[in-house]
């Protein structure tokens, strides 16, 4: 296309948004620049590209596009989901403290508390589905909110513009980890947030042929912050990776749409099944977070999380399943279904995992963009055999 498709709808942007046609060639789609560094005109001139950790075009074009999608002033993008959330994280300093959403990913938890902490940052560990908690567990020093909604598995809806408020008040930044919804279905910046991250292998990249991370800032300062880290730390996303998200992101908006109709499918039916203890979707009316969550998406997702009732049970399900695939990771076109306990939540401890509602039995599963009957009938045949 010709032209700012800043202006434009999400699809549009999806498509074209930091990828105009190549100024050399023409060529559509955005080449893959495998390269690690760039000639200069002359001593002292270079063309705006110095080096590959600093500027990939192919990395910026996906930058420039998801930071479109995600109304923020500049995307980064890093070599994973975890990279990106380290970033971020060099915001704080000796001394500071994090308030961070108790359910968030099994990874993040880690990163937290088993790499982190040992620099003198401290971490409270919130039930942010209540702003009172979010409130009382601020302190003088703390410099981050961090917030995941719905969470990773229970699927706990936080109030985005009500913990930024709190958070700008109390001097600190909100970050939000948007991995489950999506640009398509959530957009915390436009609700107040200073930063927003996603595994980029997730729904961004959608076809589990990558692992990368985006993070989008607000505002300008945070961003240089950002860029620099980029330089300075350099755990940045090739080129390779970049075309590959990006060529996922231009069909985001139809895959959420299926994902979503599919999701309600297989949501609704494991919830009127007598196997099924319970069913933890946003979707549902009877879920804690429904109206919440509908007030600041626009969708419920893929994903849900239902309670076999032990680990025996769960085992063989699992085993059991044909269409879907028993494997961590989310956000695929594929089906995958996990069991959180042992593989995604391993790192979190037994006892932390019991208060949170990660029993043995849980199982938490991606709906991709097959049949619906089809997921149902795999569903059905392997609910049969417990
Ligand atoms: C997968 C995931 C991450 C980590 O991303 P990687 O790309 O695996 O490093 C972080 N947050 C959420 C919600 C995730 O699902």
């Amino acid at each position: 296309m010709k032209g700012d498709p800043n202006k434009l709808g999400f699809s549009t942007r999806a498509v074209h948004a930091g990828q105009p046609p190549d100024p050399t060639t023409g060529a559509v789609s955005v080449p893959i620049y495998q390269t690690s560094t760039y000639a200069m005109d002359e001593l002292g001139k270079h063309k705006g590209f110095e080096y590959a950790r600093v500027q990939n075009p192919t990395r910026t074009a996906l930058e420039e596009n998801v930071a479109s999608l995600e109304s923020g002033h500049s995307g980064h993008a890093f070599a994973s989901g975890m990279a990106a959330i380290s970033a971020i994280l060099t915001l704080v300093e000796s001394g500071d403290h994090v308030v961070a959403s108790r359910n968030v990913y099994g990874g993040t938890y880690r990163l937290f508390t088993q790499i982190l902490e040992r620099y003198n940052l401290t971490f409270s560990w919130v039930d942010t589905t209540s702003l009172d908690n979010i409130e009382a567990a601020m302190t003088e020093r703390t410099r981050l909110l961090f917030l995941e909604t719905p969470t990773n598995p229970m699927m706990e809806v936080s109030d985005i513009a009500g913990a930024a408020r709190i958070g700008k008040a109390h001097g600190a930044l909100t970050v939000v980890d948007n991995t489950f919804m999506s640009p398509y279905f959530q957009r915390p910046l436009e609700l107040g947030a200073d930063i927003v991250v996603h595994s980029a292998t997730k729904f961004l990249n959608g076809h589990s042929d990558s692992l990368g991370g985006v993070l989008v800032a607000a505002r300008e300062k945070e961003a240089e912050w950002f860029a620099f880290v980029q330089k300075s730390a350099g755990a940045v996303l090739g080129p390779f990776d970049s075309f590959l998200v990006l060529r996922g992101i231009k069909t985001l908006a139809v895959r959420m749409e299926r994902h979503e109709v599919t999701g309600r499918a297989v949501a609704a039916h494991l919830d009127g099944h007598d196997k099924v203890a319970r069913v933890l979707y946003p979707g549902l009316a009877d879920h804690p977070g429904h109206q919440l969550h509908q007030s600041q998406a626009t969708g419920f997702g893929a994903l849900i999380s239902f309670d076999l009732g032990s680990h025996e049970s769960a085992k063989t399900f699992l085993d059991a399943l044909e269409v879907m695939s028993l494997a961590e990771s989310l956000g695929g076109v594929e089906t995958l279904i996990s069991q959180p306990a042992t593989m995604t939540h391993a790192s979190v401890p037994p006892e932390q995992r019991a208060e949170l509602g990660i029993s043995d039995g849980l199982v938490r599963v991606s709906v991709g963009v097959e049949d619906a009957d089809d997921l149902i009938a795999d569903l059905d045949q392997a609910l049969a055999r417990i």
